[in-house]
C-alpha cells in the first residue's frame, strides 16, 4: 500500500509568474506531480524540479477538455501514488476555478490537501490598467460576478436587476462573449448608460490590452481594438480614475524572449524586468548529466597522466567539478593542470570555482581553441576534454590531425523537454524581441524547430551578441536581427532598449 500523497491547491496568480505568492513557489520547487491548465501561468512550470510529472489538464481551443470529475480523478490517483502534488489553478483557486469540486473529492478520499491562495485576475487586471477596485468616496465594495451563460437555458445566471442597482464595482470574469448581454442587462434594470466600464485582457502578462469607454461605448472599442478572451470587465466609477503609475517602464508592454542559460540570461532577464518588459526564456533544451559516467571516473582516478583539460562550456566545467566534489576528489589534485576555456562564459564558470584559465581562444570557436592549444603544444602533453555528448569534431579532429593524444569523455547531453518545445512554439508570434547570446544558441534553437517556425521566425527581431552569433542567425534566414555593441548583459538591454525607443 502506499503512502497517502499531499495535495497543494496552488493560486498561480494571474499570469506574471512574479505574482506568483512565495508559499506556492516553495511547494512548486519541491512537487512530484504538478497538474495544470492553461491560464495558469505555463511558465510557473520552468521552477518545479527536473523528474517532476507535468499533466495538462486544460482545454484547447475546439477541441475536447478534461471534464470536472476526469481532473480530481486524476488528482486523487496522483496523491494515492504517494506523491507530493501540485494542482496549480490560474489567479486564485477558488475564485471560479473549480477549486472548491477539487477540495470537495480529495476530503472524500481523506488525502490531506492545503490551499494556496494566489492573486485573482479580478483585482490584478483591475490594477494593472490602473483602476483600484474600491476608492474612498467613489466605490465601497466590488463583487465578482461570473459572465458565463448556463449551457441549458441559455441565459445569464444572475439576477440583473439586483447587480444593476448595486453601487459598487462590478467585476465580471468569463464574460468576453456574453459583453452585449451584460450591458444590455444592466442599463436594462436603471444603470446609467454613461458609467465608466473597461475591459482588460490579457492582464499582467505583457500582451495586456486595455480599453475604457461607458456602458454605452465599451462593445464598439472592444470590437475595434479586437480585445479577446481571457478578459475581466469592470463596471462602475472606479474604472474612470487612472492610477496607472506615470512613470513606465520603458519596455513596458515588450515581451522578451531569452534563450540560452545560466548566469548570463538570469541575468539578462532580471534586468529587461527591471525595465518592464514580460521575459521568458524559450530554451526548451535540458542539460542530462550522465550517472554513473565509468569514463570520468577514469579520468579522473588518472587525472596525473594529464596536462590540459580543455572546457567547452559552463556546463562542462559545473559538471566536472560537482563530480570532484561529490566524490571528495581535493582540488589539490589538479595542481599541475593548465586550463583552456571556449569562452568568456566558459572562464567566468572556472572563475567560479577558483581557478583561471591559462588560454582563451580570441574567437570563441572550438576551432581557434583547438588551434590555440596546437601552438602552445610541448612534448609529453596530454589532453582532457570533459563535455558533451554530441559536441562539435573541430577539436578532436584537429587534435588527431595533428597527433595530440587526448581524452574525449561525454559527461552529459542536451536534451529537448517537448513540453516546453510545444509551449514555444505556440507562441512564437508573440515576441517582439529574441535574443541570442552565441552562435551555438542559436543553432540549438533553430536546429529543433520545425521549417514552419524558422518562416516565423524571421519577422521577428533578434538581438545577438558578436559577428558569429549574427552569421549563423542570418544562416537560418533571419534578416531582422541587431547585434549589441558591447558584448555583455547592458549592452544587449541597451540595444532593445534603442530599438524600442526608435519604434515610438
Ligand atoms: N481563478 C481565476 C479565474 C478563473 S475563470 C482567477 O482568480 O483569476 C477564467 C477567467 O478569469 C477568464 O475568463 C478571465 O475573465 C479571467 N482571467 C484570468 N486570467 C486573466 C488575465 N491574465 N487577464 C484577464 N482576465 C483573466
Amino acid at each position: 500500500m502506499n503512502k497517502n500523497g499531499m495535495v497543494y491547491l496552488v493560486g498561480a496568480g494571474p499570469g506574471d509568474p512574479e505574482l506568483l505568492t512565495l508559499k506556492g513557489e516553495a511547494r512548486l520547487k519541491e512537487c512530484e506531480a504538478v497538474i495544470y491548465d492553461r491560464l495558469a501561468s505555463e511558465r510557473l512550470l520552468d521552477i518545479v524540479p527536473k523528474e517532476c510529472e507535468k499533466i495538462y489538464v486544460g482545454k484547447e481551443v475546439g477541441s475536447h477538455s478534461f471534464n470536472q470529475e476526469a481532473i480530481n480523478r486524476i488528482i486523487i490517483k496522483k496523491a494515492l501514488e504517494g506523491k507530493m502534488v501540485v494542482r496549480l489553478k490560474g489567479g486564485d483557486p477558488f475564485v471560479f476555478g473549480r477549486g472548491g469540486e477539487e477540495v470537495l473529492a480529495l476530503q472524500k478520499e481523506d488525502i490531506p490537501y492545503e490551499v494556496i491562495p494566489g492573486i485573482t485576475s479580478a483585482i490584478a487586471a483591475a490594477a494593472y490598467a490602473g483602476i483600484p477596485v474600491t476608492h474612498r468616496g467613489v466605490s465601497r465594495s466590488f463583487h465578482v460576478i461570473t459572465g458565463h451563460i448556463r449551457a441549458s437555458d441559455n441565459q445569464l445566471t444572475d439576477n440583473f436587476e439586483t447587480l444593476a442597482k448595486l453601487e459598487g464595482t462590478l467585476i465580471f470574469l468569463m464574460g468576453m462573449g456574453n459583453l452585449s448581454l451584460i450591458v444590455k442587462e444592466l442599463c436594462k434594470y436603471g444603470k446609467d448608460v454613461n458609467t465608466p466600464a473597461a475591459v482588460i485582457s490579457n492582464a499582467t502578462i505583457g500582451k495586456q490590452k486595455t480599453v475604457k469607454g461607458t456602458l454605452l461605448t465599451i462593445e464598439e472599442k472592444v470590437l475595434e481594438n479586437n480585445i479577446k478572451s481571457p478578459a475581466v470587465i469592470i463596471i462602475g466609477e472606479v474604472a474612470g480614475l487612472n492610477m496607472k503609475a506615470a512613470a513606465k517602464g520603458r519596455l513596458t508592454g515588450k515581451r522578451i524572449g531569452v534563450t540560452g542559460t545560466g548566469q548570463l540570461t538570469d541575468k539578462l532577464s532580471a534586468k529587461l524586468v527591471e525595465h518592464g518588459a514580460y521575459v521568458e526564456n524559450l530554451s526548451f533544451l535540458y542539460v542530462n548529466e550522465f550517472e554513473n559516467n565509468t569514463e570520468l571516473k577514469k579520468a579522473v582516478a588518472n587525472l596525473k597522466e594529464y596536462t590540459w583539460i580543455v572546457f567547452t562550456s559552463t556546463n562542462g566545467v559545473d559538471i566536472f567539478f560537482k563530480y570532484l566534489r561529490e566524490h571528495h576528489i581535493d582540488y589539490r589534485n589538479l595542481s599541475g593542470l593548465s586550463f583552456a576555456a571556449v569562452g568568456n562564459g566558459t572562464q567566468e564558470s572556472l572563475l567560479r570555482h577558483g581557478f583561471i584559465a591559462d588560454y582563451i581562444p580570441d574567437t570563441y570557436s572550438t576551432a581557434a581553441l583547438a588551434n590555440g592549444l596546437l601552438n602552445r603544444y610541448k612534448e609529453g602533453d596530454k589532453v582532457l576534454i570533459p563535455r558533451a555528448l554530441r559536441g562539435s569534431r573541430d577539436i578532436t579532429d584537429i587534435f588527431s590531425k595533428h597527433f595530440i593524444p587526448f581524452t574525449d569523455i561525454k559527461i552529459y547531453s542536451i536534451e529537448i523537454d517537448n513540453e516546453k518545445y510545444n509551449r514555444v512554439i505556440s507562441e512564437l508570434t508573440d515576441y517582439d524581441y529574441i535574443t541570442f547570446a552565441s552562435a551555438s544558441g542559436v543553432e540549438g534553437f533553430y536546429e529543433n524547430l520545425g521549417e514552419e517556425s524558422k518562416i516565423i521566425l524571421n519577422k521577428t527581431k533578434m538581438i545577438c551578441i558578436g559577428d558569429i552569433t549574427a552569421k549563423k542567425l542570418a544562416g537560418y534566414g533571419a534578416a531582422n536581427y541587431i547585434i549589441a555593441e558591447e558584448y555583455s548583459v547592458p549592452g544587449i538591454v541597451e540595444s532593445i532598449l534603442r530599438d524600442a525607443k526608435e519604434l515610438y
